[in-house]
């Protein structure tokens, strides 16, 4: 065999392309690039034999050459076999050859992530996580928790009373009106009838209110209420309760601040407002200048709602609070609209990573 040369590469790249025009099939063309790329008895595996016995200033420019040849075979095979197999595939098929599309992996929604976290908080601190009904009877969401029937929270126009009843549980008539809840309180309800003191729970989830939809409010938001019931129970432990939720969730150097307020189902009541994390209470956009954010409100159990559950009002005293789980999220965010919490505009929902 001659040493290989220009002339000889190039009259090897025409006997290919010769061949391959020739070959009837596309496993017959197979063969063809094998002749010419194989391991063994091909045209380019020859040439790199004649390295062994070529005169020592030949070696390097055979071994070129034979690059040459199967580079260029090789990119020619690819062209081919693309053209040859998109033939072969009738119109609109798969093409499993083709890599696989990565699915888009979702994560949990800001408000899930905000009220796991809350929950973290208040596992740390003992609490129990508990749930409860969205549909709730008049009595575990009103009545017992010391909100008669003249109260104006029960009015048509301020709640979501559904139309068909079902039968409460006392079975007493006046219960079996039902409605979408429109706080968590009556988890807290519930969950008295069930257990005797010591409690220490924390109770999240949706609640509805009629509401229109505007940049603060909407007709369901997520809440988590908050029940410590024991003997000694006191307003301090509230505040401490509180104080140790700010500092682990917001910021080391948290303050409470209580105003008072009324709630049916506390005495006292008490606005809870928490010094600004952004300024440190010094006054700033987000906290308005005041240097103070609203939180959520709390007080001490009312005895009226010991005595509906059949507790000791003389013996146990407890407290309960109430903290918006938008309201938190909005702040910690710093969102300006409630709405595109349920949007569900994947824009929105893609700049809170897991
Ligand atoms: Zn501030």
């Amino acid at each position: 065999m001659s040493l290989p040369d220009e002339s000889t590469v190039r009259a090897a790249l025409a006997q290919f392309e010769a061949d391959l025009a020739a070959a009837p099939s596309l496993r017959d063309a197979q063969s063809v690039r094998d002749k010419y790329l194989g391991r063994k008895n091909s045209v380019v595996a020859g040439w790199m034999q004649l390295i062994g016995s070529a005169p020592a200033d030949q070696k390097k420019l055979i071994g070129r050459y034979a690059n040459e040849l199967k580079q260029h075979i090789e990119a020619r095979w690819d062209t081919y076999q693309s053209a040859a197999e998109a033939n072969l595939r009738p119109a609109g098929a798969v093409d499993v050859t083709l890599p696989g599309r990565q699915p888009r992996l979702g994560h949990p929604h800001p408000l899930t992530l905000v009220r796991t976290r809350m929950e973290a908080v208040f596992t740390r601190m003992g609490f129990s996580i508990v749930e409860g009904p969205e549909i709730e009877d008049e009595w575990h969401c009103f009545d017992a928790l010391n909100m008669p029937a003249e109260h104006p929270a029960r009015d048509m126009q301020d709640t979501l009373y559904l139309a068909s009843p079902v039968c409460g549980e006392s079975g007493r008539p006046d219960d079996r009106r039902t409605m979408l809840r429109t706080h968590t309180s009556s988890i807290q309800i519930r969950y008295m009838q069930t257990h005797q003191p010591p409690i220490r729970i924390v109770a999240p989830g949706r609640v509805y209110r009629r509401d229109d939809l505007d940049l603060t409010h909407t007709p369901m938001f997520t809440q988590m209420e908050g029940l410590v019931v024991g003997e000694g129970i006191s307003l301090a432990d509230l505040k401490g309760t509180l104080l140790a939720f700010a500092r682990d969730m917001f910021s080391e150097r948290a303050r409470v601040r209580f105003r008072p307020s009324f709630f049916p189902y506390t005495e006292p009541s008490a606005e809870v407002d928490l010094s600004c994390w952004q300024c440190d209470g010094q006054g700033c956009a987000m906290c308005k200048q005041t240097g103070w954010i609203e939180i959520g409100g709390s007080g001490m159990v009312h005895p009226s709602v010991f005595e509906a559950v059949g507790y000791d009002p003389e013996r146990y005293t407890g407290f309960a609070f109430g903290i918006g789980i938008e309201r938190v999220a909005i702040l910690r965010h710093q969102v300006q609209d409630i709405r595109l919490f349920f949007e569900n505009d994947l824009r929105f929902l893609e700049q809170f990573p897991y």
